[in-house]
């Protein structure tokens, strides 16, 4: 397995910072790139604003579909895939740090718990999103790799346990044929 190095990318410019200043770089992360912040940033901030040509739903319909499709309400869809979109490298997570608020056809991420310089920034996709693209590939976010790490140690341990099991069980034949 090749190491992976947390590589800077140069966020673009006309990115949809908000509050001055960047408090995020984009890097590597175990899905390709991610956003990963540089400084504290308290709970309640608002990170970065998820940009883009803005469509109807019904245009939305008539173009190809794309992932960075994000809708606002039942009228209107912000079609977030531009690369200067920088929240667009923000990944999935079942348990994000972060949050979507939707406000006048706007969409901000807010921080939704105190994260730490180097943490990820996520957030939660929604269960839409998350059937269409990230299930057929299996989450990676640390909630679902912590859980699927519990199902194979008690997969393991079950193992374990019928092995000794049958061990015992051929034991006591031996033994019983002895006699
Ligand atoms: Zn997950």
């Amino acid at each position: 397995m090749s190491a992976r190095k947390s590589r800077k990318v140069r966020a673009p410019k006309a990115n949809g910072k908000l509050n001055g200043h960047c408090p995020f770089r984009i890097g590597r992360s175990r899905t390709g790139l991610g956003v990963f912040a540089t400084e504290p940033i308290r709970k309640g901030t608002f990170i970065v604003e998820y940009t883009g040509r803005l469509l109807t739903n019904k245009q939305c319909d008539e173009i190809p579909d794309n992932r960075y499709l994000f809708e606002v309400n039942a009228r209107w869809t912000i079609d977030g895939s531009p690369r200067t979109n920088v929240a667009r490298y923000i990944n999935h997570s079942c348990r994000g740090n972060a949050d979507p608020v939707i406000r006048d056809r706007r969409i901000r991420i807010k921080a939704i718990r105190n994260i730490e310089p180097g943490d990820e920034i996520t957030y939660d996709y929604g269960k839409d999103h998350f059937n269409a693209y990230i299930k057929p590939h299996g989450c990676q976010c640390d909630k679902c790799r912590a859980k699927r790490r519990k199902a194979r140690a008690e997969a393991r341990a079950a193992n374990a346990r019928r092995k000794k099991r049958l061990e015992r069980k051929l034991a006591q034949q031996a033994a019983s044929r002895m006699h």
